[in-house]
């Protein structure tokens, strides 16, 4: 299945994306794509429900905007120089251990929203990535058995402030948290539909120009090991989002480095889990109000 949730920021109810591209109103059955929903075995019940129910399903335009596919999550837990080729673009070494660090949920938003620069930033760069959503609460748990505790994966655009993250001390959370900053979707794909994680690729485009073609077969720590490793420092709830790192090609790393402006388009995608765009604006005070700080449902 292909979970997507539609409507306006804040308001977003479930759906289906199906086959064929048609896109199900499934709020009849389920409230939305939450901890609760996951928990609970949702996943299953919906999966049967459809098969009674989606032939009277109601249809939703394609104009409907598309939020981020599950609800906000209790964390957004990202992995860094997880990529051979960015490691080596990055002229990192490769580690030992997989790099960990967060970012605020509250930069979740939909695949095709706005990208706003941060009030004061310069340095706003991009990074294509293969997200993981957690299907069931876990904690210490063996790569053998890790993705019996995977919901499903999704596209995800890892936005951030380099001078924040770098230049400002402290934690890369500085640089990666601001809103807008988490394009999710366009859809969550279930583990049933993408067996195998390790030969996807990924690419992303700065206004029609190729910045990253790579594939997961460069990460360094695969899908299991990370959500393995990830739950031997923290529980993780169902709903949690876990973001596998990026591949070379980002902003920081071009010779000059390159950052966006207002204007610019960015697009992405993975095999398999669509595409999405967005168009970078700049912040004004009013953007600010109308996107954070908006209730939990
Ligand atoms: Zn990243």
């Amino acid at each position: 299945m292909k979970l997507i949730r539609f409507g306006e920021p804040g308001k977003e109810i479930p759906g289906i994306l199906m086959e064929d591209g048609t896109r199900l109103d499934v709020s009849a059955f389920v409230e939305d794509y939450d901890e609760a929903f996951f928990a609970d075995g949702g996943l299953a019940e919906l999966k049967r429900w459809l098969q009674g129910n989606a032939a009277a399903a109601p249809r939703i335009e394609h104009t409907v905007r598309l939020g981020s596919p599950i609800a906000r999550p209790s964390k957004i837990v990202c992995i860094g120089l997880n990529f051979r080729d960015h490691a080596r673009e990055s002229k990192m070494e490769i580690p030992v251990e997989p790099v960990i660090f967060f970012k605020a949920s509250t930069s979740l938003v939909g695949p095709n929203d706005d990208l706003i620069i941060p009030k004061n930033a310069r340095k706003v760069d991009w990074e294509v990535e293969l997200a993981v959503v957690m299907g069931k609460r876990c904690v210490y748990i063996e790569p053998e058995r890790a993705l019996d505790y995977v919901a499903g994966y999704a596209l995800h655009n890892d936005y951030s402030e380099r001078e924040f993250q770098l230049e400002r001390a402290g934690q890369w959370v500085k640089g990666k948290s601001a809103d807008t900053f988490a394009p999710l979707g366009p859809f969550v794909a279930t583990t049933d539909e993408i067996p195998d994680t390790g030969h996807l690729g990924m690419w992303l485009k700065v206004n029609g120009a190729f910045r990253q073609r790579s594939s997961t077969s460069e990460m360094i720590f695969d899908v299991p090991a990370l959500v393995s490793y990830v739950s031997q420092f923290m529980t993780l709830l169902p709903g949690d989002v876990i973001s596998t790192g990026t591949p070379a090609g980002v902003g920081l790393g071009m010779k000059p480095p390159q950052y966006l402006k207002a204007g610019d388009v960015v697009e992405l995608g993975i095999d398999q889990l669509g595409e999405s765009r967005q168009k970078v604006v700049a912040w004004q005070p009013a953007t600010a109000e109308t996107v954070s700080g908006r209730p939990a449902k």
